[in-house]
């Protein structure tokens, strides 16, 4: 039980990490996707660089609560280099995570494994969902130009 205590109080250290000093914070005029979550008042604004489907620069910007600030700047950093096709799994495990069920593989998710905790508070799930359903219609806005 004591470990688990000092995983959480860990997990905690890096959710208020991120948020004090989030990375890739500012937008730089690339597509970009907005979502509010009214529940929360959550406000973000993801934008990405894509060339030959490989994410080259994720930004974001906007207000909110910690958990949903900081999961866009953990986003930022896990998925930029990524192409769309990795980028969009890590994103269907991040969403696995989040709801509480069993996922293999938990390295790929790196940091983002500090939001474990939030599948026990439902009304936080949409914060920490946020910035990756902003993200995911980034993505799939680049496949369906790629189609056309
Ligand atoms: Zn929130």
């Amino acid at each position: 039980m004591k470990k688990m205590n000092n995983l959480e109080n860990l997990y905690r250290q890096v959710i208020i990490e991120h948020y004090k000093h989030p990375r890739n914070k500012g937008l730089k005029g690339f597509p970009q996707a907005r979502l509010y979550n009214p529940s929360c008042g959550d406000d973000i604004t993801m934008e990405t660089k894509i060339d030959s489907g490989i994410i080259q620069e994720i930004n974001f910007d906007g207000t909110g609560c910690s958990i949903c600030c900081s999961s866009a700047s953990i986003l930022t950093e896990l998925l930029k280099g990524k192409s769309i096709t990795e980028a969009k799994k890590i994103i269907a495990k991040y969403y696995s995570l989040i709801k509480g069920e069993v996922i293999d593989g938990e390295e790929e998710l790196a940091e983002a494994m500090v939001y474990q905790g939030v599948s026990k508070f439902p009304a936080r799930i949409k914060c920490a969902a946020l910035p990756w359903k902003a993200l995911e219609q980034l993505l799939d806005g680049e496949n369906n130009e790629q189609k056309s």
